[in-house]
């Protein structure tokens, strides 16, 4: 069965995407641990980030620290962490996050945004991403 995550890419499932390439995809965490949480994932479908083959592994994180720079111009930060958890979601992302202070990056801490927030802020990341 396709992961939630090929769902989203196939546009089956809604998102707010950022970016794509024809190997990856972007797109707005709909649960963010900080405003600006974006997972960047591989169209290929594989669920553990140390099985992918070299070259998708290199192309995810160039594809990732692309994004993040892009991220880090819209979201007033002083810099943009990265994690890889896997413990939900079966197909490899890497979790990005504008950080401010210690303790941002923490997964039992979560912000509300509404859907015309989400909506905008996907528009001004992809539009800063170069
Ligand atoms: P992990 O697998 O790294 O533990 O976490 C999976 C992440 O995917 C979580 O941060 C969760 O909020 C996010 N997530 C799960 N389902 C969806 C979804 O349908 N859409 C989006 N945009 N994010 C999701």
């Amino acid at each position: 069965m396709a992961s939630i995550f090929s769902k989203i890419v196939a546009g089956e499932i809604p998102c707010y995407k950022v970016a794509e390439t024809d190997k990856f995809f972007a797109f707005l965490d709909i649960n963010p641990v900080v405003r600006g949480h974006v997972l960047c994932i591989p169209k290929q479908e594989v669920d553990y980030i140390f099985d992918l083959d070299d070259e998708t592994f290199v192309g995810l994180h160039l594809f990732a620290k692309r994004i993040a720079k892009g991220l880090k111009k819209v979201c007033s930060c002083i810099k943009v962490g990265e994690a890889v958890v896997g413990i939900d979601v079966p197909h490899v992302h890497i979790h990005l996050m504008p950080l401010n202070k210690p303790g941002d990056l923490n997964f039992s801490h979560h912000v509300e945004m509404s859907s015309d927030e989400f909506d905008s802020l996907a528009k001004e990341i992809a539009a800063a991403i170069d």
